[in-house]
């Protein structure tokens, strides 16, 4: 691992926010550490190159796993990926599934999402004066598909390509953690039809589309949560057990998935704030 050096060094064009498992067997690795106007990000950056492109890697927790999903600065996150160039970035997460039929090991890119969290800042544009003395505009971003179409077919071919038929759509319930849901919680997430349960997908998806970022959910479910399965309910060891056992698959994965982004977008994801002033320049 080498020290962060000039600007070169610090540029990249793709973001996986993800855990340890996704970079730390690459042999070139840079790390450097990122300040931005939300604070610093949830730990120092790693950019390596795979598939030809420059990738940054956001350790989501910290790489002592010390920051549970509601403190994560996301905001930082997001921020210092776009500092650095990012304009794609993809948020493998783990999940509960809400079917049956959704059991540990199953793949899924989802299309939807449903926000449980309570207390997260979820805008970057919400009027408030920032650390620098700079005062962002309200700002409304449309938010109805919240993920990257071209994202989305970039996992779903890659996870095919790894013979893993992933589930093409779906919706994701994020709560707001650290607990997991109570049985009747999560019968009720359930009966709304909804997939898989989470507790970092948001507020990243929004934080991502308010960046003009494209972004990419990838859920690996880890256990079925409480309202889908018979036994004790979800245990951390259980979800860690399973993570464990996929994220060899999961790496590669998402290492084909950024062989497959596009270089240059076409989705509407970089305009998201045509004809809005956010009154803040973007990194
Ligand atoms: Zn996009």
């Amino acid at each position: 691992m080498s020290a962060g050096g000039g600007d070169a060094a610090r540029q990249a064009d793709i973001g996986v926010i993800g855990g340890s498992g996704f970079y730390s067997f690459l042999d070139d690795v840079t790390e450097i550490t990122v300040d931005t106007p939300y604070g610093p990000p949830s730990d120092t950056l790693l950019l390596g190159d795979i598939a030809g492109r420059r990738v940054a890697f956001v350790p989501r927790h910290g790489r002592g796993h010390h920051l549970p999903p509601h403190r994560i600065n996301y905001r930082a996150n997001l921020w210092a990926l776009r500092s650095l160039g990012v304009r794609q970035v993809l948020g493998p997460c783990a999940v509960g599934g809400l079917r049956s039929e959704y059991g540990p090991g199953t793949l899924l890119v989802p299309d939807q999402l449903v926000d449980r969290t309570k207390g997260r800042p979820q805008s970057f544009f919400d009027g408030e004066p920032r650390a620098d003395g700079t005062q962002p505009n309200v700002v409304h971003v449309s938010f109805a598909d919240p993920y990257c179409p071209a994202g989305r077919a970039a996992a779903l071919a890659a996870a095919r390509g790894q013979d893993w038929d992933a589930v093409d759509g779906g919706t994701m319930c994020v709560i707001e953690g650290p607990r997991f849901s109570t049985r009747a919680e999560s019968r009720w997430h359930a009966a709304q039809g909804w997939s898989v349960v989470g507790m970092t997908g948001h507020p990243e998806a929004i934080l991502a589309r308010e960046l003009e970022l494209c972004y990419t959910s990838l859920a690996l479910v880890t256990d079925l949560d409480a309202g889908a399965e018979v036994g004790e309910g979800v245990s951390h060891a259980e979800v860690m057990e399973v993570f464990a056992a996929n994220v060899g698959r999961l790496r590669e994965v998402l290492f084909d998935v950024v062989g497959r982004l596009p270089k240059d977008r076409d989705c509407t994801c970089g305009t998201a704030l045509l004809g809005q002033d956010p009154g803040i320049a973007l990194p």
